[in-house]
């Protein structure tokens, strides 16, 4: 994780040689979190634009070197111009691990993504309104699931896609995600809610849009799987992580759902909870983004209190013992680590884990991006760039010996199934048919 502790400007201390070097300003005001010394940091190495997906398939893109701290510094006197490219960047975040000097680079990206929207894209611009109405994902979700199955058909309609295309800009080679009849938080009231109770042994259960709206299995597998392992799962009133926001520049957006996702952890932390996501670009979000962009009273504690579940799980519970003796009914899977579940060290630990069950071949189909990366692959203009960094990871698993993929992130999934027509399963799925029997059997659905 970046280091957001840096001093504000006004704590600086006073030159007394003048030869000193005087670090750049690039913020006017003094106690706006502080991205100089980061830029600092950089000895043009170079290590983030070799390992940048878009900057590789897309010779017009800068790279991140130059998205960052190069950027950053040329903020200074009246050159305060943001390159227009910052919107290229996919916020895959790949360029932040990379970094051997711990320069923050995707909170740079994200701040100047920010700053380009704010100051220099036209607010009544087709292309701003697209991109709000991608990244507030959670209001059209809410709205369509009103009504799934007639939202289903509208958007599976050509008419509907071309229009899409040809008016917004959201291509129409994508098909767009089913509504689930039932969201997952209707499903949460309809059983009651928990069925263990444990003061000892709680997870606040971050859901996210996705999970809720379109793959509400996925969040009755968690719940199953944590219960099974005598959890109480608390279901917190909660907005979107901000993921598809900051990747747009909707700083404000982000924020304001951070103003109630903050509160509402913290006091379930304040309960006894630990946050648990089952997305890896939540728990990302909320681990790393929150602090780095937000100075929210209690963004730290959420921040050192989120985990990933099968995270989670694997330093909290015995994992392997559970899993002994245990097998399921499933094709072999090709699995494809999300950049975000790689930014947080987690790319192994799906593969690993689901190979003590038996009956499970699970391949991991190499470290590339998928290339969809939320809301990019979505825009008309990223389509042919999002495939072409997919490629690597279609080619993978279409030579493995699998028909279906695996992988934590939502986006991540529709761009497998997009590039190779497997259907895809997330590894919480198939952990609760492992431990709890499938969700009939377990009277849980
Ligand atoms: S990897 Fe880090 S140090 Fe190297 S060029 Fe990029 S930002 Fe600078
Ligand atoms: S976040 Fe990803 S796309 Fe953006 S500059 Fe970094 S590596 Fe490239």
């Amino acid at each position: 994780m970046s280091d957001t502790a840096h001093p504000p400007d006004d704590q600086v201390p006073e030159d007394e040689d003048e030869d000193e070097f005087e670090p750049i300003q690039v913020f006017s005001e003094p106690t706006a979190m502080d991205l100089r010394p980061g830029a600092d940091n950089c000895y043009k190495c170079s290590t983030c634009d070799t390992n940048c997906p878009v900057a590789e398939v897309d010779d017009e893109f800068p790279g991140p070197k130059f998205q960052g701290p190069e950027q950053w510094r040329l903020k200074r006197q009246d050159d305060t111009d943001i390159d227009d490219s910052i919107m290229k960047c996919s916020n895959c975040m790949r360029c932040d691990d990379a970094c051997p000097s711990e320069v923050p680079l995707s909170q740079m990206h994200n701040t100047a993504r920010g700053e380009y929207v704010d100051t220099h894209m036209s607010k009544r611009s087709i292309e701003y309104w697209r991109n709000r109405l991608l990244s507030n994902y959670r209001l059209m979700a809410h709205l369509g699931s009103k009504v799934p199955r007639l939202t289903n058909f509208v958007m599976g309609l050509r008419v509907t896609k071309l229009f899409n295309e040809k008016v917004l800009g959201i291509t129409s080679e994508r098909e767009f995600p089913e509504f689930a009849t039932e969201t997952f938080r209707q499903w949460w009231r309809t059983r009651g809610g928990a069925r263990v109770t444990n003061p000892d042994k709680r997870i606040a259960y971050f859901h996210g849009c996705y999970s809720n709206y379109n793959t509400p299995e996925v969040g009755k597998a968690l719940v199953r799987v944590f219960e099974h392992f005598g959890y109480e799962v608390l279901v917190p009133d909660q907005r979107c992580s901000g993921t598809p926001m900051y990747a747009n520049g909707m700083l404000g957006d982000a924020r304001r759902a951070a103003e109630t996702n903050v509160p509402e952890l913290a006091a379930a932390i304040d309960d006894g909870a630990d946050v648990i996501a089952s997305c890896t670009s939540c728990s990302m979000s909320l681990r790393q983004e929150y602090p780095e962009l937000f100075d929210l009273e209690n963004v730290e504690t959420v921040s050192d209190n989120t985990w990933d579940a099968l995270e989670y799980l694997r330093v909290h519970e015995d994992l392997e013992n559970a899993l002994e003796g245990t097998a399921v009914d499933h094709p072999d899977v090709a699995y494809h680590a999300p950049c975000h579940a790689r930014n947080q060290g987690l790319d192994g630990q799906a593969v690993e884990v689901l190979s003590a069950i038996d009956g499970i071949d699970a391949h991991d189909v190499g470290d590339s991006c998928s290339g969809i990366s939320g809301t990019y692959g979505w825009k008309d203009e990223n389509y042919e760039t999002s495939m072409a960094i997919g490629e690597e990871m279609f080619e993978h698993m279409l030579a493995s010996e699998a028909d279906t993929g695996l992988t934590e992130c939502p986006t991540c999934s529709m761009q497998m199934e997009h590039g190779t027509g497997y259907s895809i399963s997330h590894p919480l799925e198939i952990l609760a048919e492992a431990l709890v029997g499938d969700a009939s059997e377990a009277g849980a659905a």
